[in-house]
């Protein structure tokens, strides 16, 4: 009818047309490897699951609706979509990346990436001097996370792509902590966007999964054509699971968000709590930035602690509500240390570089009843 859809209904109804089969309201799980040929040198839409696949298909048609992007493609795992994006550079390149990132991006490109002849510079991209600095005539790529785990610091994503733009360097967002839900890279100038759909598009901590979608129609291509020659995709069931999953983003990015405020605000008011890092906090260094830019920020947040080692060690042993692990973006809510889990794999020099000290606390806000969760939290402060 010529009427865009909004998000919460695009949630829904994006994708392929009603199955022609037989009606199906929801995209059947295709579980095969193969697809017959309709003659010699004729395949039909689908011919091989790691071209293409339709139940795939349905979730990577969704996510470029849900990015307003032109394309998107789904992987095995984040890292899978990464690993996927960044064989777009070649040797000899060089790709920037704000040096507060995820710890197994750190990984990948300090120990797999920079082997290839693919030059890795970190520097603060708070700071667009330094980040002037550091772009380098080989500068092909520069990287960010909207909000980066785990310090929640929020990037000016529109200047950082512009200067980046400028250069003749492709920006590379991953949107994982906030969602599209809250977040539209692409509509902030940048040309590919990145999830660990494990995370909040998935939503029931059930599925290991990726995305990347790009706007321009050659980028797309291009990832596309890595997807299927790095046999990088995820398989029919994931990708069914990750689309139920996205039907009901809308409902609970907002519940996150409102459990995450309460928490967060609850939390900062705690006499063993020196610092809570949440963009929706006055006190935030970016919340004017992060309000201008985005709708929501999610559930995930870190706050810091005084105790030593073993007071935390204590106080992460204590809860019950919340679950001790790694992860995060699931309807139940967890607790980690990024120093001794998921930033484990980032040389210690370089978080403390970063500010990932032993004292930083990450949490994910699920959708229980807040008051469960400050209860718990306040028996676990209680234990240091
Ligand atoms: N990006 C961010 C911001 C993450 O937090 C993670 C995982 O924790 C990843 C990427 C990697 O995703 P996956 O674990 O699905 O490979």
């Amino acid at each position: 009818n010529g009427t865009a859809m909004r998000f919460e209904t695009l949630a829904i109804h994006a994708g392929p047309p009603r199955d022609p089969a037989f009606g199906a309201v929801m995209p059947p799980i295709y579980q095969v490897s193969t697809f017959a040929f309709q003659g010699v040198n004729q395949p039909g839409p689908f011919d091989y699951s790691r071209s293409g696949n339709p139940t795939r298909k349905a979730l990577e048609d969704t996510l470029a609706a849900l990015e307003g992007g032109g394309l998107g493609y789904a992987f095995a795992t984040g890292m899978a979509a990464e690993a996927t994006v960044l064989g777009l550079l070649s040797a000899g390149d060089r790709v920037l990346v704000h040096e507060d990132l995820y710890g197994g991006t750190w990984r990948l490109l300090t120990s797999v990436v920079a082997r290839h002849g693919v030059t890795v510079d970190f520097a603060d991209l708070r700071d667009p001097a330094a980040m002037a600095a550091a772009l380098r005539p080989e500068t092909r790529m520069v990287w960010i996370e909207t909000v980066t785990n785990p310090l929640i610091t929020v990037l000016d994503l529109p200047a950082i792509a512009a200067a980046a733009r400028r250069h003749g360097a492709l920006t590379v967002v991953d949107n994982t902590f906030l969602s599209p839900f809250f977040a539209r890279p692409l509509d902030l100038g940048a040309d590919v966007v990145i999830h660990s759909t494990t995370k909040y598009l998935n939503g029931h901590s059930d599925v290991v999964g990726g995305a990347a979608i790009a706007r321009d129609p050659d980028l797309a291509k291009r990832i596309g054509f890595l997807q299927n020659a790095m046999g990088t995709c995820c398989g029919p069931f994931d990708a069914f699971l990750v689309l139920r999953g996205i039907r009901t983003l809308s409902l609970r990015m907002e519940r996150h968000h409102a459990n995450a405020v309460a928490v967060a605000r609850w939390l900062a008011q705690h006499p063993r709590v020196a610092q809570v890092l949440h963009p929706s906090l006055p006190g935030h260094p970016q919340h004017a930035l992060a309000t201008r830019l985005y709708t929501g920020f999610g559930g995930t947040f870190s706050f810091r602690v005084k105790a030593d080692a073993a007071g935390i060690a204590r106080m992460l042993g204590a809860v019950r509500t919340f679950t001790l692990a790694e992860s995060l973006g699931g309807v139940e809510s967890l607790i980690e240390q990024p120093w001794t889990m998921t930033h484990a794999s980032m040389d210690a020099a370089a978080r403390v570089r970063a500010g990932i000290t032993e004292d930083l606390v990450r949490v994910s806000i699920g959708l229980e009843h807040p008051d469960d969760l400050t209860a718990d939290l306040n028996r676990a402060l209680a234990a240091i």
